[in-house]
């Protein structure tokens, strides 16, 4: 039997990860010289080109994991873990602390480097210190003079689709009269 009809037998033929039944195909885990059934999944294109951009991910896609993350298959707990380490909020948080791996899987897990450092990974907080995400809609909560031009983006502006800054952690970037600027993370608040 080919790979692809074994997955297909494992999973029902749906993505193991979020369980959409179009567009699969085989996705072999990174960083893991293991072949075979083991160490591949069963996946949607959406997982896929998030799995493969971190900068791609979309983390209200990911709350899927709430389920898949029980698999007992090693390639789908492996990616689990890895996304829920690469999308930094509190739900991922909690879920990785539920989550349950032996050892020699969670090594498997960790060769792609995901998860180390936990102390030095870069958490973007509100002036609240409500954790902000990729993708978050914020308001800003007080006027700001934009850098390089005459612009001031007002208190109140709604800023969609934030972008994250991977070097620091009081950065965000968004759009304002369409126009990308950096913006001071105490300086919003999110909605
Ligand atoms: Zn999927």
């Amino acid at each position: 039997m080919s790979l692809e009809r074994e997955l297909q037998q494992r999973s029902g033929s749906k993505c193991e990860l979020c369980g959409n039944e179009e567009n699969l195909s085989e996705y072999a885990v990174s960083d893991i010289k293991e072949n075979g059934l083991k160490t591949v999944l069963y996946a949607c294109k959406t997982c896929i080109e998030q799995m493969n951009d971190a900068d791609s991910i979309d983390p209200n896609h990911w709350r899927c994991l709430n389920d898949s993350m029980w698999s007992e298959h090693d390639a789908v707990k492996i990616m689990a873990w890895r996304m829920l380490n690469r999308i930094k909020a509190d739900w991922t948080q909690d879920l990785l602390g539920m989550m349950y791996m032996e050892e020699d899987i969670l090594e498997l897990a960790k060769a792609s480097g995901d998860g180390e450092d936990d102390e030095n990974k870069l958490i973007h907080r509100d002036v609240n210190g409500v954790i902000l995400e990729h993708g978050d809609s914020v308001v800003l909560i007080k006027d700001l003079k934009v850098k390089g031009s005459s612009m001031v983006a007002k208190q109140g502006t709604a800023v969609r689709n934030i972008r994250l800054d991977h070097e620091n952690e009081t950065y965000i970037e968004g759009r304002v009269d369409g126009q990308q600027i950096v913006i001071i993370t105490e300086y919003v608040k999110k909605t």
